[in-house]
């Protein structure tokens, strides 16, 4: 398995690819050495993992330019992503104790009833290219803190990163067997998901979350879902229109828009369309797409060149069916994936752009008559991760944002995860949550005690 780097093309490494045997002997040893960790204490798994963290924390430069070189990904905002993991994983080091205690629960005369709190076993943890950190720690870590092992496939597209989680588990204490990194493409996750585990943890596109959920039907093991989105946003005609503009340009491109829950639609009341325009397109401008290993560098490269003909055949239609190209509108014309910011205007739901996720830094925007048509709009999607409302006035986002059908909503901010709230998506963005006590009780399943004395 060769790996690249995407804005060079330079060969960083070249991989043995899991086989069928390799991942059977995998999981029987995860299965083995499991009961072995979950038999300890919780501050006992608490101090291997918070030595884990402190490893983290000791390469951040490293680790910053291996995901960077792997994924394209500006080197400052992979430092960024590795220390707002570390925060992370703080805030499950200090909560997990609270979910998982026993609880007495009812007393009744003689009649005790409590809960107990056990592992689920061995979890499969399939993961996405774009933020490796977040998305793979929200799993694992809980994950270990409440005794599983864990079979870990990161993306084909950071799976250096994926082995480097390995190697600083084991140096933390980590017992053999217990975290493994498993090499490969989908076919290799598929084969993963053909072992007899006891839950599936997996982030990446609705087209393969689907296949995965077939594929385990029937088994009644734990799946959780987080998937892909197209979230709306709406400028109301209240706001500051250079700071809206600003904010949600940012949840559009940070990340060259790679993010699940980046702003994929925008949606302007007509009283302020025009100059709402022109301070996006000014914003999108502004931004400098270059080498990710510049610091300067806000939009690296795309993490896979496919996607530069996606975002093509977006743009194309959305012109061909009425939009106008305010700027950029192609790949930018040197060697690798680097795409132009985008903005179009006069979008419609005709038009693909508006329905399709585009994974790139390229955003439309429908002009709106006022909240009614904005409300309407922002639903007619078959995802449901985020959306986000800009206005002045707090009870008109709350109207707004109580109707939406999506696990996160946003007054005057986007693009946002907080480690306090669950990370959760409905319809095609996923099921289940990460974060929060929600996202730490996913990976214990409840025992009931009925105790007569
Ligand atoms: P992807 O679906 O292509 O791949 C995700 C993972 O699944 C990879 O590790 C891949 O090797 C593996 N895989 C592929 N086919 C498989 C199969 N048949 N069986 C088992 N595993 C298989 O997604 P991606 O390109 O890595 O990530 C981008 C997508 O992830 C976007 O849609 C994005 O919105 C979504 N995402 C969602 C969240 C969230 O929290 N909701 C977070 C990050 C990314």
């Amino acid at each position: 398995m060769d790996v690249f780097n995407p804005a060079t093309g330079a060969l960083l490494n070249r991989l043995k690819e899991d086989s069928s045997e390799s991942i059977k002997d995998r999981f029987q040893l995860a299965r083995r050495v499991q009961p072995e960790w979950a038999r300890l204490s919780l501050t006992e798994r608490h101090n291997v993992v918070r030595k884990f963290r402190d490893l983290v924390a000791g390469e951040v430069e490293s680790l910053a330019e291996l995901l960077t070189s792997e994924m394209g990904k500006p080197l400052a905002h992979s430092r960024g992503e590795i220390k707002a993991t570390l925060g992370r994983i703080d805030w499950f080091l200090e909560r997990t104790e609270g979910v998982v205690r026993e609880k007495i629960m009812h007393r009744d005369g003689q009649m005790v009833e409590k809960i107990t709190f056990e592992p689920l076993g061995v979890i499969a943890n399939i993961s996405a290219w774009n933020f490796p950190y977040f998305v793979g720690s929200n799993v694992f870590i809980p994950a270990l803190l409440c005794g599983n092992a864990v079979l870990y496939k990161p993306s084909e597209l950071t799976v250096l990163t994926g082995l480097r989680f390995e190697s600083l588990m084991r140096q933390a204490g980590v017992m053999e067997g217990l975290f493994q990194t498993v090499v490969g493409y989908g076919a290799v996750g598929k084969n993963l998901l053909e072992q007899d585990i006891d839950g599936v943890f997996f982030t990446g596109s609705y087209a393969t979350g689907k296949k995965i959920s077939e594929s385990v039907a029937g088994r009644m093991i734990k799946v959780q879902m987080e998937l892909g989105g197209k979230d709306p946003a709406y400028i109301c005609d209240d706001v500051d229109i250079k700071i809206a503009a600003e904010v949600v340009g940012d949840g559009a491109f940070f990340n060259a828009g790679q993010s699940c829950c980046a702003v994929e639609r925008i949606y302007v009341h007509e009283k302020i369309y025009d100059d709402f325009m022109l301070q996006l397109v000014r914003f999108a401008e502004s931004l400098k797409v270059g080498d990710p290993l510049n610091v300067e560098t806000y939009i690296g490269c795309l993490a896979r060149k496919e996607q530069v003909a996606v975002l093509d055949e977006q743009i194309k239609d959305a012109i061909e069916k009425g939009a106008t190209l305010m700027t950029g509108g192609s790949a930018l014309d040197i060697d690798g994936p680097f795409y132009q910011v985008t903005v179009l205007k006069d979008a419609t739901h005709q038009m693909k752009i508006m329905r399709e996720e585009s994974f790139g830094p390229i955003i439309a925007v429908q002009k709106v008559a006022n909240d009614q048509e904005a409300i309407r709009l922002m639903k007619d999607t078959d995802y449901g991760l985020t959306a986000s409302v800009h206005t002045k006035d707090q009870s008109r986002a709350e109207e707004i944002l109580s109707q939406m059908h999506t696990g996160t909503v946003y007054w005057n901010c986007c693009d946002r995860v907080s480690p306090h709230l669950p990370w959760t998506g409905r319809k095609h963005s996923g099921v289940g949550s990460t974060l929060s006590e929600l996202g730490i009780q996913a990976f214990v399943q409840p025992k009931a005690w009925h105790l007569r004395s």
